[in-house]
Parts: structure tokens; sequence; C-alpha cells
């Protein structure tokens, strides 16, 4: 496969991680690379490609790069209507991202799910269910290492779970799974699709070279989804309610069999339960042993973070869900339950309209809204006859939620906002939570 880039001139656009990890690849197969940045990159970045030896140049994207350039491997962040990529465009000079680099580089077979939500759970769910398999499995891309340095060690038989952002399928062209779940369909990053057709594309070009003997998954309820089922292929598809796999009275289902109870999966939450149904289908062509399967859905409770399940703390079911930065993620959260809720939100103001959330609000108790937004979620709990408070921090708010729950309650961290009008990032947010909880239980032991 690394004949291909033999003395081929290849311009990197980016010096991240996947940046240098793509130029890395492309220098040992023998391509004739440059690195191309649009500001200067750290000094331990410019470390790294030094020592690599390839050519670069930084802090400007000179349009007579292109005059070398055969092909175009680009950081997935760098939008399309930089000067440089409008005109490559024009010169016909193929982009890709390094996925496609992944995909060309190894015989190893892709496993890829994509979505507006869910994409980092059912990635990590789906690697923990293939390792019952016989084939070597790992795990690349935003959670794993860059996907290029995992194909490049990968052999044939391996299996790679693959999670895709928007951005990096922009970039596929020959990229073929075979297996791969669209989980659903709303609106994001239109300040970089433009409309919400041209990410939704973007998101279906997973699918594009898929044919019947591969497995497509998809979500039955979201029409959106099922619009882009290329032609020609029978999808498998899940739902809480309908699908291939669905739950019928309180059971998982695949086709009909009955694999665990709802009330004894690990993960918290309807649209966990939609990630799970979406992974069993996945992972069905890999012939994964039943009693693996089974001991992965009641002990894996989640990525940190996202509906993160914490435990029993004095009574309370309490759940980390910080990676909830909009409402369609909060609402997902809120919906998952039946038992009350102290539902923690607030955060960067954005002025994004809370209205859509009121449905969600069915189950809530008691809303404790901290941050820049406090006031504005405080009112919305208050428009809903639901008792309400507001206050400054993340510090005042954990206690109070453990005063307004009792036993048997919920506490859930969905903050529905960014978090970066208090903290570094939704993690440091998120590890923040876990401690002052642990605090609260352990001054009560
Ligand atoms: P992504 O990688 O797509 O951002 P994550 O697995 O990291 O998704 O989950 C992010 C947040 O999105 C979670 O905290 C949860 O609130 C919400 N979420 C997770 N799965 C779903 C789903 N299937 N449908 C809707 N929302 C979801």
């Amino acid at each position: 496969m690394e004949q291909q880039w033999h003395g081929k001139k290849v311009l990197v656009l980016g010096a991240a991680k996947s940046g240098i990890a793509a130029a890395t690849y492309l220098h040992q197969a023998g391509a004739d690379v440059t690195i191309n940045t649009g500001n200067i990159p750290s000094e331990e970045e410019q470390q790294k490609i030094k020592a690599l030896g390839v050519k670069s140049v930084y802090n400007d994207h000179p349009l007579n790069l292109l005059n070398e350039a055969e092909v175009i491997v680009k950081n997935p962040g760098i939008p399309y209507h930089i000067p440089l990529l409008q005109e490559a465009l024009l010169r016909e000079i193929p982009i890709y991202t390094e996925v496609e680099l992944a995909y060309l580089a190894t015989d190893a077979e892709f496993v890829a799910i994509t979505g507006s939500n869910g994409k980092t759970t059912t990635t990590t769910l789906v690697h923990e269910l293939l390792k019952g398999g016989e084939r070597p499995v790992h795990l690349a891309g935003n959670i794993g290492f860059p996907a290029i340095e995992v194909a490049a060690e990968a052999k044939v038989g391996d299996v790679i779970v693959i999670e895709l952002s928007s951005f990096q399928l922009m970039g596929v062209d020959a990229f073929h799974p075979r297996s791969a779940a669209l989980l659903n369909l709303s609106e994001a990053h239109l300040d970089y699709h433009g409309d919400f057709d041209s990410y939704a594309d973007a998101k279906a070009r997973m699918f594009r070279n898929m044919t019947e003997q591969d497995r497509v998954v998809v979500k039955k309820a979201d029409p959106e989804v099922m619009k882009r089922v290329p032609t020609g292929i029978s999808p498998q598809t899940f739902g809480y309610n309908e699908g291939d796999a669905c739950v019928k009275e309180g059971w998982i289902t695949l086709h009909g069999e009955r694999i665990l109870q709802v009330k004894e999966l690990a993960l918290g939450g309807a649209h966990n339960v939609e990630n799970v149904l979406a992974a069993l289908l996945l992972v069905e062509p890999f012939d994964i042993p039943h009693h693996h399967i089974e001991r992965v859905l009641r002990t894996f409770g989640g990525v940190s973070h996202r509906t993160e399940n914490l435990g029993q703390v004095l009574g309370r079911s309490v759940y980390n869900d910080s990676k909830a930065t909009n409402n369609v993620a909060a609402e997902a959260a809120l919906n998952g339950f039946e038992e009350p809720i102290v539902w923690l939100c607030g955060g960067l103001e954005r002025g994004a309209d809370l209205s859509s959330l009121v449905p969600a609000l069915k189950h809530v108790k008691a809303v404790i809204a901290y941050g820049e937004t406090a006031e504005r979620f405080k009112e919305l709990g208050e428009s809903q006859r639901i008792p309400s408070f507001s206050v400054e921090t993340l510090a005042e708010a954990v206690p109070l939620a453990f005063a307004q729950s009792k036993a048997g309650d919920v506490i859930l961290l969905s903050p529905a906002c960014a978090s970066w009008d208090q903290f570094k990032t939704f993690e440091e947010r998120g590890e923040q939570f876990v401690k002052l909880v642990r605090e609260v239980e352990e001054a009560n032991r």
C-alpha cells in the first residue's frame, strides 16, 4: 500500500497530532512532504517536524505551495473556504483527511461511527465488545491514537474502530468501512458547513462505498438519517421503540432475541440504550460470544463526562454529563431517566433559546443553575413551576443538589452550555463535579 506514496508531492495542512502523524507516515513511505500551518506551531511541534526532516512553511498559506502539491492531507478543522483550499479545488488537487490516508494504509477492516451525538460512547462500547472476539481490535481517532498511526501498525484481519466527525468525512474518497453507523442527525457545526444539508451529507459520505455485503446501521425514527441510506442498501435499524435492534418489554433485543434487561445495563439513560442497540448491530457480523456481550453491557458505565454513572452516593444515583454542551445533548440525558431528577445546569452564555428544553423537564424536581446562564435556567425552571435556584459556582451547586434530593433520586450534571465561563474544558468541569460529589460523600461517612 505504501508504494503509492513513493515520490508523491504531498502538502500536509496543520501540525496538530494527526498532521504530524500523517507527515511521519508519508515521509516513511517515500513521499515528498511539506507541512504548512496558518499559525506558528508550538515549540514542541516545531521540534518534531524538524526531527522528521520534512519541509515546513508556517504562519501563512501561500498559494504557490499548490504548484508543487499533487495531494493535500488536511487537518479536519481547517475550513474549505480558505483561499488555499478554494484554489486547490479549482485545480482539482485531491484533498483528504488523515482517515482516508489510514484507510489506504492498511488491509485491516474498519468499523466506523458517526452522528451528531453519542459517537464517543458508542465507539468505546463497540471497542469493548469487539475485544471479546477472535480478531485483534484497535481504537483510532479522537479518543485513541491518530488513525494513520493505528493503521500503519494494524495487520490483515485486524479491526479498527473509529469515531468520525463530519469534518473528517468531508475528506474521504475511497474509505470503505465493513460496518458503520449513522446514529442521529441534529443541527451542529453550521458555522463550518453552512447549512444542515451539507453537514448531514458530509456525515453520509461514510456510506458512499458500502455495499449489500457490508453492515449499514441507522436510527429508524430519524427521517434525516433514513433519507441518507444509499440506494440499493438494506440497512439494519435501531431505535428504542422500533428497529432490528430495539427494546421490547424492558429487554434489549436483537432481531427479536433477548440480550439483557434494560435495567441491568451499566449505562444510564434512554439515549445510551440507543447507543447500545446501535453497537450490537455494528458488532453482529463479528461473532462475539454472548457471555462477553452480556458482561460488557453489565459493566460498561460509559466514557468519562458522558452521562457517566458515578454510582450511588447517599442513595442518589449521580451522573456526570459534563460533555453535554448544548440543548440536544442535555435533553437526551434528561429524557433518559424515569426517576425524579435534580438537574445541575448552566455555563457559558451563547444566547441559545432554552425553550426547546421544556418537554425534557417532566421528571425534573429541582433546577440548580450556576455560571453565566444561571438566571435564565432558573427562569426556565420557574416557568414550569419547578423549584429553581441560581448560584455562582458548581462548588455551591453540588451541596445544594444533595439538599434538594432524597434517596432514590437522580442527580444529573448536564449543563446544556459550554464550560468556558468558569473552566478550561468540559473535562475540567466534569472532574471538579466528581471531586465535589466525593467530598459530600466523605463528609457524610
Ligand atoms: P459525541 O462523541 O457525539 O459528542 P458522546 O458519546 O461524547 O457523543 O456524548 C455526548 C453527549 O451527548 C452525552 O453527554 C449525552 O448527553 C448526549 N448523547 C449521547 N448519546 C446520545 C444519543 N444517542 N442521542 C442524543 N444524545 C446523546
